[in-house]
């Protein structure tokens, strides 16, 4: 489900950097949330901040750091219901 970004996808001479679209060549590239990134791409989609391989963490193919990795969303949507019949009754 990467229909958000991008339909295009270029097989031959390196790969595409999912953070700038840049290609990215195999002795720099980090492979994570099923993309290739420069080392400098790889940033929380929340705070920006710069992650490696061992502190990213994927949720909906976007990397997050540990600190702003969204919880599963259908806690979120099981509280808005049951106030919303709260409100109702
Ligand atoms: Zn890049
Ligand atoms: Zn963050």
């Amino acid at each position: 489900m990467s229909s958000a970004r991008g339909g295009a996808t270029f097989g031959a001479g390196g790969n595409k950097c999912a953070g700038c679209g840049k290609t990215v060549y195999s002795n720099e590239q980090l492979k994570a949330v099923n993309a290739v990134w420069h080392p400098v791409c790889l940033k929380c989609t929340t705070c920006q901040v710069t992650l490696s391989l061992k502190t990213v963490e994927a949720f909906n193919k976007q990397p997050y750091c540990r600190s702003h990795l969204p919880k599963a969303s259908h806690t979120q949507v099981a509280d808005s219901v049951a106030t919303r019949q709260a409100l109702r009754t």
